[in-house]
């Protein structure tokens, strides 16, 4: 069935002559459990896209349904509720708190949506064991490799079972050989929570290998394979 439904989606910054249009009329429908990645130029606007995707923006036009919901129609407030109900993001940088062990960053999300505490710690040392770091629980970030950093920052985005999870260049800091590892790991957990994923990537072979891509061209997008 349809997760999402992009139609029409625009998105210009500044005013009058300094106004550029980053996305010019985007449709994009996203079935549920697949995965998708995006690809484009530097500057596309694939980070734009992702944020209006996830509700972190508003567009200047166009909408976007979530199962069926126009998500944009919403107060601030409920579209909050529903960004950390359904949404998952992970970017390029980690952004996991320093003074926090891995499973305190991964907690976090669930503590302060108030799920009971021994919850929180079940859940989250679950999903650091599915990302391959049931052994560092208690190390944090600065104590962990590059792509270690990045498994607890994808464990953290899935603490509260997102329907959509975004990634937004996640291994666009990390070496060849760890980014590899990294995309395998998202491909695995997408199967195995039945994920819908999004992900946007350089690498136009990972991409390939990992469901259909989408290029973003001069504000739109190009389905270039499946
Ligand atoms: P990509 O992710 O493909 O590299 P972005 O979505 O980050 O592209 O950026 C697309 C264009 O929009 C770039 O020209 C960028 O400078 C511009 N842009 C992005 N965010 C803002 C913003 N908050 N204000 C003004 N311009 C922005
Ligand atoms: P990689 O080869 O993946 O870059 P490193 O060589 O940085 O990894 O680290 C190897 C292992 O040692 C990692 O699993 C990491 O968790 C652990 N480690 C690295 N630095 C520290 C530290 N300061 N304290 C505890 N463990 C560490």
């Amino acid at each position: 069935s349809k997760l999402l439904e992009a139609r029409d989606l625009r998105k210009s910054y500044g005013n009058g002559e300094s106004r550029v249009n980053v996305l010019n009329g985007i449709d994009l429908d996203l079935e549920q459990g697949t995965t998708t990645a995006l690809v484009g130029a530097s500057g596309a606007g694939k980070s734009t896209l992702l944020h209006l995707l996830g509700a972190l923006d508003h567009p200047s036009g166009g909408t976007v349904r979530f199962r069926g919901d126009d998500i944009f129609r919403k107060s601030d407030r409920e579209l909050a509720a529903f960004r950390n109900k359904s949404i998952g993001f992970v970017f390029q940088f980690h952004h996991l708190l320093p003074e926090f062990s891995a499973l305190e960053n991964v907690m976090m999300p669930a503590l302060i949506a108030r799920v009971p505490r021994r919850d929180a710690i079940s859940l989250a040392s679950a999903l650091l064991a599915d990302v391959g770091l049931g052994h560092r629980l208690t190390h944090r970030p600065g104590e962990l490799s590059g792509g270690e950093q990045q498994r607890v920052a994808i464990a953290r985005a899935l603490v509260l079972s997102p329907d959509l999870l975004l990634a937004d260049e996640p291994t666009g800091n990390l070496d060849m050989k760890t980014s590899d590892g990294v995309h395998a790991l998202l491909g695995d957990l997408q199967k195995k929570h039945g994920l819908t994923l999004v992900v946007v990537t350089h690498n136009e072979r990972l991409a390939a290998a990992m469901g259909r891509t989408v290029h973003l061209t001069d504000g739109k997008l190009e389905l270039t394979s499946i």
